[in-house]
């Protein structure tokens, strides 16, 4: 087999990670002084990639609560209704009849504490969720290099260590020996605007205000357009065993 005529060596830039999507909502709710003074000490903190589940939040909006009667106990003060037995005083167990927990059907009030005073505030509430999130980034190639490229980037199952990159290095663009100034490289295989798209990704998912925190990691996979004066093209990469790979 001939020798391929050109050789051209890209990469793709894949960048991975967890983003932790931040909900919030506001809830009007009546409060005693001890709850409003524990929900003022909450602080809304900064988003967790590695959090192992969902993590909620509260903060207090109201700017000056004013104090005045619980309308939740209205009839006893700073006592509701037993939500338990319904306000019967007794519960069913197999069909006999035993005395609730409670006190003649009445439950100290949840939202005062029995106090019978309370401050109507509006809560915001928020719920982080961390996510995965990934996305490949190519150069101008030609569009079935970057097709047969996609496909064997979806295969891979890990990233070597070797292929990382820091998005925020200074790659250096272009150098005399490929003739001028044709885009960023990484150890000799042309990013093009991979770099630059992926930068613009990330710049973007950090800026969404649903998105608290983003953690990622991004390499470059470096892949090689060979062809010949005849007309054939053919791509070859390297997988994650360091083996050569013909592309299709
Ligand atoms: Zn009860
Ligand atoms: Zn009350």
């Amino acid at each position: 087999m001939r020798p391929p005529d050109r050789s051209e060596l890209f990469a793709c830039v894949g960048v991975a990670g967890l983003g932790v999507s931040r909900r919030s909502w506001t809830s009007e709710v009546e409060l005693s002084e001890k709850r409003l003074n524990e929900l003022r000490a909450e602080v809304v903190p900064k988003g967790d990639p590695g959090a192992a589940g969902p993590r909620g939040f509260r903060r207090l909006r109201t700017a000056a609560p004013r104090f005045g009667r619980c309308t939740d106990c209205w009839l006893k003060p700073g006592l509701e209704l037993c939500s338990v037995c319904g306000g019967r005083a007794q519960i069913f167990v197999s069909d006999a009849a035993r005395p609730c927990g409670c006190t003649s059907g009445y439950r100290t009030c949840d939202s005062c504490d029995g106090t019978a005073r309370a401050a109507r505030v509006v809560v915001e509430y928020f719920e982080d969720r961390a996510q995965p999130f990934a996305h490949v980034f190519f150069p101008d190639a030609g569009a079935a290099a970057i097709t047969a490229m996609q496909t064997f980037v979806r295969r891979r199952l890990s990233v070597p260590a070797a292929l990382r990159i820091r998005l925020d290095d200074d790659f250096a663009s272009g150098d005399g020996y490929r003739g001028g100034n044709r885009g960023a490289l990484v150890a000799g295989a042309r990013l093009g605007s991979a770099l630059e798209h992926a930068r613009h990704y990330v710049e973007r998912l950090r800026s969404l205000p649903s998105i608290a925190a983003i953690e990622f990691e991004a390499h470059a996979w470096p892949f090689s357009v060979l062809s010949w004066n005849a007309g054939a093209v053919a791509y070859a990469a390297c997988d994650e065993n360091g083996q050569a790979t013909l592309l299709v």
